[in-house]
């Protein structure tokens, strides 16, 4: 019998970061290798955050903190619920983390009993499920298919609900997709979830600012407000402020959850870090007039790549709402035979032939529940989206 845990057995590395080490691995011997699996802006830290950091640390900023975030910072976020999504949370209602998943991770932990089951929207970010799996729970996967540009239609989440229902883990924009929810579209389905008060909800709203096109992101308690009692609202600074290694998410939601997640981070983690959390005051009280500037770079990059994906035999590229990919379906290309000989019989035969042919690093759509697709991370530059674009369109016209 083995050492590790039997648990472990049912969980998967991430696949992203997986691509990424592949990527990193084929540069390091030499090979020109364009990474488009990353999940973070190519934008650096704004310099008045990196001050904010500097700064904590010269004035001692530098011991434990309470165990769900300094003050000043927890009363910074309750603002920002207020000020940019209209909730009113008690600065007591808000938690912070080191990072966003460590939110997500801790609320599983601190609520799942052994076979109780989330729903989760696929094509979704990675580690939801194996987190839930983590946690002893059951992940119930629910295809949004390409037809409904990946957004779950509310007779799916009427038809996947049963009594062990627990959580709904909901994601817009989305990672892998893009997909954003309009107001209309999210009525719809807290119209569903109103009818079924055991089902609490995970709302993920980590690529709130990065939507194009005059979308207006809303989040589930805003569009019901009375959803606020069994909602975990979580977002942090990753991607808005290009935060990614700084290591800080947050959340809001309902006393006794917060203090159950609090439970766990005090025997795990303990606080995030001091100097990152200064620096996240700052992130969300200072300036934002970078976030539209940063949107705007996205916006003429995700335009860019979908046209020239859409120029590949056999890819078709919907266009999304928000966050920094796209997915497209690479249907039209399955049964072909790649220049190496081999048969593309999937999304991940499809991935591993273009890197090993064209050396363009992207990430299997099995990965995230929705095949035969692949995510394109477009948080790079224009001319490494050029250059891989056409090698992709190059290998796409040599398949057989
Ligand atoms: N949620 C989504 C949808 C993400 O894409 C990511 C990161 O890729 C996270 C959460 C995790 O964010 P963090 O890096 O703050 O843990």
């Amino acid at each position: 019998m083995s050492f590790i845990a039997e648990q472990l057995s049912r969980v998967q590395p991430s696949a992203t970061i997986a691509v990424t080490n592949k990527a990193r691995e084929l540069k390091a011997a030499g090979r020109d290798v364009i990474g488009l699996g990353a999940g973070e802006p190519d934008f650096d830290t704004p310099d008045n955050i990196k001050k904010a950091a500097i700064d904590a640390i010269t004035r001692g900023e530098t011991k434990y903190t309470a165990v769900d975030g300094i003050p000043e910072l927890k009363k910074a976020i309750a603002d920002k619920f207020k000020r940019e999504n209209g909730i009113d949370y008690d600065p007591g209602q808000c938690f912070v983390a080191p990072g966003g998943k460590p939110i997500i991770y801790n609320a599983m932990m601190a609520t799942i009993n052994p076979g109780d089951e989330v729903i989760i929207p696929a094509p979704y970010w990675v580690s939801y499920p194996d987190i839930v799996l983590l946690a002893g729970g059951i992940p119930v996967a629910v295809e949004a298919t390409i037809e409904h540009n990946f957004k779950l239609q509310p007779e799916q989440l009427e038809a996947a609900i049963t009594e062990k229902t627990k959580w709904i883990i909901f994601n817009s924009p989305s990672n892998p997709t893009g997909a954003a929810y309009t107001h209309d579209e999210l009525k719809a389905l807290t119209d569903v979830l109103v009818k079924h008060p055991h089902v609490w909800i995970l709302t993920d709203d980590m690529y709130e600012h990065l939507v194009y096109d005059d979308f207006k992101f809303v989040t589930p308690v805003q569009v019901e407000p009375s959803l606020k009692d069994r909602t975990l609202t979580m977002n942090g600074v990753s991607k808005a402020y290009a935060m990614t290694g700084w290591r800080i998410g947050y959340a809001a939601g309902p006393l006794e959850l917060i203090g159950a997640m609090r439970k766990i981070q005090s025997q795990s983690t303990s606080n995030p870090t001091s100097i990152s959390q200064w620096a996240s005051l700052e992130a969300l009280e200072g300036p934002q007039d970078f976030i539209p500037e940063r949107a705007k770079v996205f916006k003429e990059r995700r335009d860019m790549v979908v046209a020239l994906l859409n120029e590949c035999e056999g890819l078709e590229c919907p266009t999304p709402e928000g966050a920094f990919y796209v997915y497209p379906s690479c249907a039209g290309c399955i049964g072909k035979t790649a220049p190496s000989g081999k048969v593309i019989e999937n999304d991940s035969d499809f991935v591993t032939e273009l890197l090993e042919t064209e050396g363009v690093a992207v990430v299997q759509g099995v990965a995230f529940g929705l095949e035969p697709y692949f995510r394109v991370s477009y948080a790079t530059s224009t001319e490494a989206l050029t250059e891989a674009c056409a090698r992709i369109k190059r290998f796409c016209a040599a398949l057989k």
